[in-house]
């Protein structure tokens, strides 16, 4: 069984949440496994090591568990593009729509510098709305993003697409 294969195989699958018809794919089933845990980040680590990033940005809330602990490991700092409200100093904001209504997400506005290469991670891509977001707040802060990287893309839904026909790369381990 390869890599991919095993991290997969402890994401759990949960019917019909958060509404009826969704698959809602759950990785605390991973996170609560240490040695899968850590064959995911050795995984994110092997890849990022050689590539003299500055930051991990991660997106709220999944994206600050895998970031953080791959910013620790890299020696380099983390920040947080958090859902609206919750930051304290100047922001800037992004929205995206949902399937009913939409969503905000913000970036504090001394997270990094022009040029900065960085690294934007969640914990799973569907529509590719977040993500985009995410990109759109690291661009205005005039960042180089490296990738976007997560531990699930669910192609179908078109947000590997998206992300991929804006000129960023998709780093993902599963599908
Ligand atoms: P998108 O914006 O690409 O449609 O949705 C991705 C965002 O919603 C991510 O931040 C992700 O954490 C969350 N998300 C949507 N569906 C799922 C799911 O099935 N499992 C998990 N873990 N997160 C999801």
């Amino acid at each position: 069984i390869d890599t991919s294969e095993l991290i997969k195989k402890h994401i759990r699958t949960v019917p019909d949440w958060p509404q009826v018809g969704i698959q809602f794919r759950d990785i605390t089933t991973l996170l609560q496994d240490p040695k899968i845990f850590r064959i995911l980040m050795d995984v994110f680590l092997a890849r990022y090591a050689d590539q003299k990033l500055d930051l991990v940005a991660g997106m709220d809330a999944r994206g600050f568990i895998l970031g953080s602990v791959l910013a620790y490991e890299l020696n380099i700092g983390f920040v947080p593009i958090r859902k609206k409200g919750k930051l304290p100093f100047a922001t800037l904001e992004e929205s995206y729509d949902l399937e009913y209504g939409s969503a905000t997400v913000e970036i504090h506005t001394d997270a990094c510098k022009a040029g900065d290469r960085v690294l934007l991670i969640d914990d799973l891509m569907a529509t590719g709305g977040t993500m985009m977001a995410g990109k759109r707040l690291l661009e205005r802060l005039g960042a180089n993003i490296v990738e976007g990287a997560v531990i699930v893309d669910l192609p179908d839904l078109g947000g590997s697409k998206l992300i991929e026909e804006s000129g960023l790369g998709l780093f993902k381990v599963c599908e």
